[in-house]
């Protein structure tokens, strides 16, 4: 059964298997809890999105904050894709990945320091999302004291509700997030007094794990006013980035992306018909997010009073959006061999209860020792993994064909303790 092709499948034995290797083989060899990444699945998502949005020029800025292992950003590369970073830290990730992918990275986030701009410009970005006036000045005298012209793009606010978790909800006026679209104006007229900076673009990026393609389509039509309104006065607008945010399916087996990429380039393509502009685009969840799995060890089996729990060697360290957002994903045991099926919750070993990866969950029995997969864990997992309880961080694997590559080795306690004095 293909469960997130091309990556993960059961083969007719019930052996789960990421493209051509055994998940069980690659427990024994690494060790659990395990992210474990498929290449292939990676660059069919790459693929899915050139194709759908091959009628308009454009480059796909990958957002690193979604899995920034320095493996990813290769192979992300090595399908000549740019990349979205919001920090200096991501920036030398994408540099030391692929040097030469610096001519196609955007910059946002909403506090940049003067540092990580100096970083940018020496690096010859391609683009400076801007979120305030603050930050704009920052920019200018920056890139006046350089000698170096940023081009820039005011990330606006475009004031839309995005149906999806408030935490990653990002494009109403009560967030931090932009610059209100008439305010925006000022920033442009500001921006082209400066010899430095260069008036290039106008950004919007309204959230996260967005699935009704109308919400992009809304903002996008505000983007798309605003860029007529620049025009006339004399601004040079080439590009549109419309963000990233496209929410991928992370309840049931089978997803149809095909078909969602399509929707989503229709409604993106739609609102700035016409207009003539190079568009960027920053997906992060739906390129990595179903290309991961974090394999895991059942410890213990327990029950109080009536209610079951597995107890697994992965936490809300290694994992956190269970906990975080409340997040649901599929658990599916790696063995698939028939059997019956119980409610159980599925807990990790840290002491709160606000660690688990499922609650009441309907799943195949399983025996103390089995590994289960926690599917669509590729985005926002390991970047999100910590120390807490003295853990170390798990190891990630990448497949590629027939082939299983150590991309982070396990993080030990000596790496823990070698930053720290008594
Ligand atoms: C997080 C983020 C993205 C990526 O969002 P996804 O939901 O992972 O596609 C893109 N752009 C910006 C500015 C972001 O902050």
């Amino acid at each position: 059964m293909s469960l997130r092709p091309p990556a993960f499948s059961y083969t007719a034995r019930g052996a789960l298997h990421c493209e051509s290797v055994p998940i069980e083989s690659l427990a024994r060899r690494y060790g659990t809890p395990l992210y474990v990444y498929s290449a292939a699945m990676v660059r069919a998502r790459l693929k899915a999105f050139a194709t759908a949005f091959h009628s308009s020029p454009h480059t796909i800025c990958y957002s690193v904050k979604a899995n920034s292992t320095l493996a990813i950003l290769r192979l992300i590369a090595k399908e000549r894709a740019g990349f979205d970073v919001v920090s200096g830290g991501e920036l030398e990730r994408v540099l030391r990945s692929s040097p030469k992918a610096a001519s196609k990275v955007v910059f946002s986030g909403v506090g940049k320091t003067a540092q990580e701009m100096e970083l940018a410009l020496r690096s010859g970005i391609l683009l400076f999302n801007v979120e305030s006036a603050s930050e704009l000045n920052l920019l200018a005298a920056t890139a006046t004291r350089l000698k170096k012209r940023a081009r820039i793009a005011v990330r606006v606010n475009p004031d839309v509700p995005a149906k999806t978790h408030p935490y990653i909800s990002t494009g109403l006026h009560q967030h931090k997030f932009g610059v209100p679209i008439p305010e925006s104006k000022n920033l442009y007229a500001e921006a082209a007094t400066s010899p430095y900076l260069e008036v290039a673009g106008v950004s919007v990026h309204i959230g996260s794990q967005i699935t009704d393609v109308a919400t992009f389509q809304s903002a996008l039509d505000r983007a798309a006013d605003l860029v007529g309104s620049l025009r006339q006065q004399g601004h040079n607008i080439r590009y549109v980035d419309a963000g990233g945010g496209l929410g991928i399916n992370y309840e049931g087996m089978q997803d149809n992306f095909e078909k969602q990429i399509a929707s989503y380039a229709r409604a993106v393509l739609k609102a700035l018909r016409g207009l003539n502009v190079h568009l960027l685009l920053e997906p992060g969840r739906s390129i990595v997010g179903p290309a991961g799995v974090l394999l895991t060890r059942v410890l213990y089996r327990k029950t109080n009073h009536s209610k079951r729990f597995l107890i697994v060697d992965a936490a809300m360290n290694d994992l956190l959006r269970p906990s975080l957002y409340g997040a649901y994903h599929e658990i599916i045991p790696v063995s698939g061999r028939s059997r019956e099926t119980e409610t159980t919750d599925i807990v990790g070993p840290i002491c709160e209860t606000g660690d688990f990866f499922a609650r009441d969950r309907k799943l195949p029995v399983a025996n103390e020792g089995e590994l289960l997969a926690i599917l669509d864990a590729g985005a926002y997992g390991a970047v999100l993994a910590s120390n807490y309880n003295t853990r170390g961080r798990p190891a990630e694997v990448l497949v590629d064909g027939a082939r299983s590559k150590l991309i982070r080795r396990r993080e030990s306690l000596q790496d823990q303790l070698s930053r720290e004095k008594l």
